[in-house]
């Protein structure tokens, strides 16, 4: 899993009595494993390619939500990867995005967005 440090630094009010500088690291994920439904190969069978990369289940093509994928076949964190430094943060090229439905959505939770948005 490949995840990003920041580290924030700033300072406190002058007013205050310890007016030291106060630091504080965060980290944030950057790729998670794809969701994959037990109903997948079932949908597969039933409907085809095309749906939902999750579960094959069809979709409207309105108002779609969408993935962003990496050759590793990770899902990325749409807020900070993108298709140019996608190879640096990730450790491998962009696959380009893919639909997902909303119900298969709920599980990449930070992981999706709406191009319409
Ligand atoms: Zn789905």
């Amino acid at each position: 899993m490949y995840n990003l440090t920041l580290s924030l630094i700033y300072q406190t009010s002058r007013k205050a009595q310890n007016h030291n500088q106060m630091s504080e690291t965060i980290t944030i994920q950057l790729t998670a494993e794809l969701y994959r439904s037990p109903m997948k190969d079932r949908n597969e069978d039933k409907y085809g390619y095309g749906g939902c990369i999750c579960c094959n289940k069809p979709m409207k093509e309105t108002d779609c939500l969408y993935v962003h994928m990496n050759e590793n076949w990770v899902a990325l964190n749409p807020q900070f990867v993108t298709e140019e430094n996608c190879l640096e943060l990730t450790g491998a090229n962009s696959q380009g995005c893919f639909p997902i439905g909303n119900d298969c959505a709920k599980k990449m939770k930070g992981f999706v967005f709406n191009p319409n948005k």
